[in-house]
């Protein structure tokens, strides 16, 4: 499944550094949630990242995107293609 960032937002930009898909950017009036992005974190961590920082919890699952976990592994591997993933720091 992808996320989606509601109204309730507050634009405090935590959540934003911590996505591991770049999916996360402002938008027009508050942040949004790019769903050919997020994965859920799936492939990096067992937790979605941006609900775990977000102070009021607007981060729901997008209704229009809710995806087997199948789906975003192969999500996963597409954004890993598309994207080298950094080198490993020493
Ligand atoms: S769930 Fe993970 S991949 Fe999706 S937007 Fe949040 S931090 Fe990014
Ligand atoms: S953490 Fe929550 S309130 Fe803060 S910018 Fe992200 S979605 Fe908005």
């Amino acid at each position: 499944m992808a996320l989606t960032i509601t109204d309730e937002c507050i634009n405090c930009d935590v959540c934003e550094p911590e996505c591991p898909n770049e999916a996360i950017y402002m938008g027009t009036a508050i942040y949004e949630i790019d769903p050919n992005k997020c994965t859920e974190c799936v492939g990096h961590f067992d937790e979605p990242q941006c609900v775990q920082v977000c102070p009021v919890s607007c981060i729901p699952i997008h209704p229009e995107f809710v995806e087997a976990k199948e789906t975003l592994w192969e999500k996963y591997r597409r954004l890993q293609q598309a994207q080298p993933p950094s080198p490993p720091s020493v």
